[in-house]
């Protein structure tokens, strides 16, 4: 389904982003996934060599909260393999520290990466998408976009500025050929989930009428649909993946 595409995936050394690396190369693409630490971003490259050695695939690990890093990165990008067709901004930190225990530091650092971070990515990834005649941009937002969380405001914050983000820029960018769409994701089965307390989890998985939380290859599937040509005319979409979790 991506035979021939360019990808650049943040936070792809583990859960989703992990899951969205495996799919892309599964279907044809050239990847380049996007690590906090050189470690992990080799540990994953290890593993998807692992799996297949002819998959496509090389990692970087830019300071994505740094505009002038993520910038060289994604010109290097550009550099090594001539285009960029698919960018996914999927790295992002959760937190549920309950208002009065908030710190200021701490809500700038969940912005900083759910939210900064994206519009320095996606800067300038844009312009040769553009330059190249089109391309394809997709955020990781959370259901958390659509219904709030009753703690940890910073994170469903940053969430319902992802779908501001997203639907503005496929309005923008749609005379450019770019198309831009967020998945949000339900409870899934990840790291983030995982360091979550055992209460909060349960409480969650307990609303979810399809009665379980989804695994990170499910949201995976997702990501593959709207970088396919299958969605060529869907654009500014926020594509739920969460067992109808916020109904
Ligand atoms: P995870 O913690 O397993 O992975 C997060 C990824 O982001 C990792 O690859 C990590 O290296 C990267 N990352 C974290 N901090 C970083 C930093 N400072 N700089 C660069 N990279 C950094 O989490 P996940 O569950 O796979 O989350 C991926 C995305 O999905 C996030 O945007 C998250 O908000 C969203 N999401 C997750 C869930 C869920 O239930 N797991 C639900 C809704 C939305």
């Amino acid at each position: 389904m991506l035979k021939e595409k360019v990808a650049v995936v943040t936070g792809g050394t583990r859960g989703i982003g992990f899951e969205i690396v495996r799919k892309y190369l599964a279907n044809g693409a050239r990847v380049v996934l996007f690590g906090s630490r050189q470690e992990t971003v080799d540990e994953a490259l290890k593993k998807l060599k692992e799996e297949n050695a002819g998959w496509e695939v090389s990692g970087k690990c830019p300071k994505l909260t740094d505009a002038a890093e993520v910038e060289k990165a994604i010109a290097e990008v550009k550099e090594q393999y001539g285009r960029i067709d698919i960018l996914v901004n999927n790295a992002g930190i959760s937190q549920s520290t309950p208002l009065y225990n908030y710190t200021p530091e701490e809500f700038d650092k969940v912005i900083d990466l759910n939210v900064k971070a994206l519009f320095y990515a996606i800067l300038p990834a844009a312009k040769i998408m553009k330059e190249q005649g089109g391309g394809c941009i997709i955020n990781t937002s959370s259901m958390v976009s659509i219904s709030g969380q009753p703690a940890g405001v910073g994170y469903p914050t940053s969430k319902f500025a992802v779908n501001g983000l997203t639907i503005s820029l496929a309005r923008e960018l749609g005379k450019d050929n770019i198309r831009v769409n967020a998945v949000a994701p339900g409870v899934t089965k990840t790291d983030m989930v995982a360091a979550l307390p055992e209460q909060t989890v349960q409480a969650i998985s307990a609303k979810i009428p399809i009665g379980r939380p989804g695994e990170p290859e499910e949201v995976a599937n997702a990501f593959l649909y709207l970088a396919s040509n299958m969605a060529s005319y869907v654009t500014g979409e926020i594509l739920s993946v969460d067992g109808a979790s916020k109904a």
